[in-house]
């Protein structure tokens, strides 16, 4: 298990940089996520540390080795690309064990190894298959095969579950999680996905125009987001500007907002009275029942439309000051509600969070 370290990666086409400082450590046998909308950087990161890009910038570590001009089969980074790039004239078993071939294994460790590999997937009875008569799942089971095959220090998955049809897709998270498990191989998932991501990491990285913004467990990262970016990329978010009215050495806020007075907890220290920030406030945290929780925010407001979502039912309110505010509340919470209703709802202050700027 290694630990890998990514100091200030930068990578640059026609003077643009892509990866532009990224810096991230991905700590031994830990499955971290890479999060990042389309275009982030996260692929071009995937191939700087695998060796397949060179870097314009920066260093990477395994463990305390710098591997910025290793070649990439020394580096041992089992990289699953986002379309699998099977050889569609190679067999499966043939596909698997491609790379070990390609650094002159001899043939019977070479099985051994595509056989380990194929066990492990549960995609013996596919060996003698081409890649054109599998389906989605079945060639990303291959695909995964193949980067396992290597024994990789790291193992790195693109996109893994994008292709897939949702039907399967829970199939395929689960077995990323037992390989994971099993093998116990330092692995980082790119995804632009939150959900997902939020669903599978031990730790979550989130990544914006080419630099990693944020690193934590995935329940901080979407509590405590780092800014407004990353507080609206992992799901859905109130948010409201206003002014600092007062702050305490604990982080706790006041915030004067159109709609009154909110007292939320501050990520960056104590902010100066009078600075700008946005409130975030996610629609779980909004509360439509009538208990309230102690050191809750209260406002009054109208119920303007209720959307059923199944499990839970949106509830869109119109607060003080015209303020709009999206609550998610459980059917047993929710059932009595009536649109055109007049209600209080409460927003614990640990729940509000308070960034810095517009
Ligand atoms: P992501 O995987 O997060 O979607 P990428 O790393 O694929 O992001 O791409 C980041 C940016 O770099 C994109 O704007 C993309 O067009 C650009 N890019 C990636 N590879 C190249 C390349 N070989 N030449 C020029 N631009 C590239
Ligand atoms: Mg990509």
């Amino acid at each position: 298990m290694i630990r890998v370290t990514l100091e200030g990666l930068t990578k640059r086409y026609d003077r643009v940089a892509v990866v532009d400082g990224a810096s991230l450590e991905i700590p031994p046998g830990e499955l971290t996520f890479l999060l990042g909308p389309s275009g982030a950087g996260k692929t071009t990161l995937a191939r700087l540390v695998a060796g397949l890009d060179t870097l314009d910038d920066g260093e990477i570590f395994f463990d305390d080795r710098v591997m910025n001009v290793v070649p990439p089969h020394e580096r041992k980074v089992g990289l699953v690309f986002q379309d699998d790039a099977l050889w569609p004239r190679l067999s499966v078993a043939e596909n698997i064990g491609y790379g070990l071939k390609v650094q002159r294994m001899p043939r019977a460790e070479r099985r051994e190894r595509v056989a380990e590999a194929m066990g492990a997937l549960r995609i013996d009875s596919l060996a003698e298959k081409r890649p054109g008569h599998l389906t989605t799942l079945q060639r990303q089971r291959v695909a995964l095969a193949r980067a396992l095959a290597v024994r990789p220090q790291l193992l790195i998955l693109d996109e893994p579950l994008a292709r897939l049809e949702s039907r399967v897709r829970d199939e395929f998270r689960d077995e990323i999680r037992r390989i994971h498990a099993e093998t116990e191989i330092t692995t980082l998932v790119l995804t632009h996905h939150a959900k997902e991501a939020l669903s599978l990491a031990d730790r979550l990285a989130v990544m914006d125009l080419g630099k990693v913004v944020q690193v934590g467990p995935a329940h901080e990262v979407y509590n405590r987001p780092a800014d407004t970016f990353v507080a609206r990329f992992l799901g859905p978010t109130n948010l409201v500007q206003g002014q600092v009215e007062s702050a305490d050495s604990r982080g706790e806020v006041v915030v004067r907002t159109p709609f009154g007075r909110m007292v939320g907890q501050s990520l960056n220290g104590p902010l100066p009275a009078g600075s700008p920030v946005t409130v975030s406030i996610r629609p779980e945290a909004v509360s439509v029942g009538s208990t309230v929780p102690p050191g809750s925010n209260r406002f009054a407001a109208t119920v303007e439309r209720l959307v059923f979502l199944g499990e839970v039912r949106q509830v869109h309110l119109r607060g003080p000051g015209d303020w709009p505010v999206v609550a998610l509340a459980l059917q047993c919470q929710s059932q009595n509600l009536r649109e055109g209703q007049s209600l209080t709802f409460s927003i614990p202050s640990d729940l509000v969070v308070v960034l810095q700027g517009k």
